[in-house]
């Protein structure tokens, strides 16, 4: 059973649909670089389009448009149906950080040698480190001041912008780095990243100089923050620069962090586009899942179920009760919609070619995850999945399997199974990516479109 490309199924206008499509995906990926950054744009375009802070609400009734977000990067948005919320919810679920180098807690350091400033760095998430090295970086992040204020930091992304890096060994001198293994050659305390270098002069003692100095006046001056402040930030060093076309023919969209903002923004897309929906439909943009989905942001977070216990409150004339809530996630449905990989020519061996997803062959469906015998995996219900084809198959929508490489050849796991503690169907479904966790990432545009149509006609369809 082999699957058709999607592009075949185009024709010249619904092609035009797909790029204009992507032309708006990229811009999200281009301007929202952190979760916080990501969390911003969709409330404000959500805000826009009528949804309320559930903080500002008591009662709901079908038709009402509600967020709510935690530490300013777990956000949840809903869009209440006209059935009763104990049916259970049409859930999609993404997760909004990617693989970066956060700045330690004291980072700033100038080199007693070079006199160079550098930024200490420890990596967040899954990374091959020497892709890493010798790339043009920003900063991007927040600054909060014992004043209460926050400073907001964006560097290396407009075009006069200076941008910022890691260095590596001229090959001339790597005879020893050579030998090490790709885990090795570049180490995590390597990972230190230029900021500066131009010494300023002790106005005591003529003799010293400081390039740290000066470093600490350009932020002085530009943000109002001293080196004290670093304590409490959360600065992040990501790849600079635009999302970008790739392929003469543009049919793929090169950028940082697909992972998971294609889910995540092809799921804010379909919740906007859809109008009031038969059940109760949630988007929820998760933190932390690139680290195990841990902490107050991370999808292990009481913070959906407490949310979801305001509304079925809310729902019910302000009694809360427990069972209906339970009844709530217990029926509910969800796609957990993350990436999976797709099959890369360059490496043919890791994948399976039967089961594996391929760029360009429309949303990928992943029955289960794990590694080495399923470990760790929430495997989808058939019954679940049936349905499910038969809402695609109706509208025409381009779908696939896929699964995290061949057998025992490594694997995976995505938030799919935290839902599926609740008792709902889950099943995890997303964009095939190459270059996975890499600074330039790659999606085909065919599959960012279908995925959003899958999402949509989940929402509106799925009973
Ligand atoms: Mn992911
Ligand atoms: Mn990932």
């Amino acid at each position: 059973m082999e699957k058709k490309i999607a592009w075949n199924k185009y024709d010249e206008e619904t092609k035009k649909e797909v790029f204009s499509f992507n032309e708006d995906y990229k811009e999200f990926l281009s301007t929202c670089k952190t979760e916080r950054e990501c969390a911003d744009f969709i409330i404000d375009k959500a805000e826009k389009a009528g949804f309320k802070d559930i903080n500002s609400m008591k009662s709901f009734k079908a038709g009402d448009k509600v967020y709510a977000i935690n530490q300013s990067r777990l956000l949840i948005l809903f869009k209440i149906g006209k059935e009763d919320i104990a049916e259970g919810m049409n859930i999609i679920g993404a997760h909004m950080d990617a693989p970066r180098l956060d700045l330690k807690q004291n980072p700033l350091y100038e080199d007693d040698a070079s006199k160079t400033v550098l930024l200490k760095t420890h990596y967040y998430g899954g990374i091959k480190k020497y892709q890493w090295v010798t790339m043009p970086m920003a900063i991007h992040g927040i600054v909060c001041k014992k004043n209460g204020e926050d400073v907001k930091v964006s560097i290396g992304e407009k075009d006069d912008d200076p941008i910022f890096g890691i260095s590596d060994l001229l090959i001339h001198l790597s005879k020893d780095q050579m030998q090490k293994t790709l885990s090795e050659g570049i180490t995590g305390e390597g990972l230190n990243v230029f900021i500066g270098s131009i010494p300023k002069e002790d106005e005591s003692d003529k003799e010293k100089t400081s390039a740290k100095q000066t470093v600490l006046d350009l932020l002085k001056d530009k943000y109002d923050i001293e080196e004290e402040d670093f304590v409490s930030a959360e600065l992040q060093i990501v790849p600079a620069g635009k999302a970008r076309d790739y392929g003469i023919d543009r049919s793929f969209v090169a950028g940082y962090a697909h992972d998971d903002r294609v889910c995540s923004y092809t799921m804010f897309r379909a919740l906007m586009d859809m109008e009031t929906p038969e059940k109760t439909c949630a988007a929820i943009f998760a933190d932390k899942e690139e680290v195990g989905s841990m902490g107050a942001t991370g999808m292990r977070s009481k913070f959906f179920e407490n949310v979801c216990a305001k509304i079925q409150k809310g729902l019910n004339n302000e009694v809360y009760d427990s069972i209906a809530l339970r009844d709530t996630l217990q029926n509910s449905a969800m796609l957990s919609a993350d990436v999976n990989v797709g099959y890369d020519p360059n490496f043919p061996e890791v994948t399976e070619k039967y089961n594996t997803a391929f760029l360009g062959k429309g949303a990928a469906f992943a029955k289960y995850t794990g590694s080495r015998g399923k470990g760790g995996s929430s495997d989808a219900d058939p019954k679940f999945i049936a349905k499910l084809r038969k809402i695609l198959d109706d509208a025409d929508i381009s779908y696939q399997t896929a699964e995290l490489g061949k057998v025992d050849q490594g694997g995976g796991g995505t938030i799919a199974y935290i839902l599926a503690e609740y008792g709902m169907d889950v099943i995890d479904c997303g964009v095939a990516v190459h270059s996975m966790h890499s600074p330039l990432e790659l999606v085909s545009k065919a599959d960012v479109y279908e995925t959003y149509r899958c999402y949509k006609e989940f929402y509106e369809k799925y009973k």
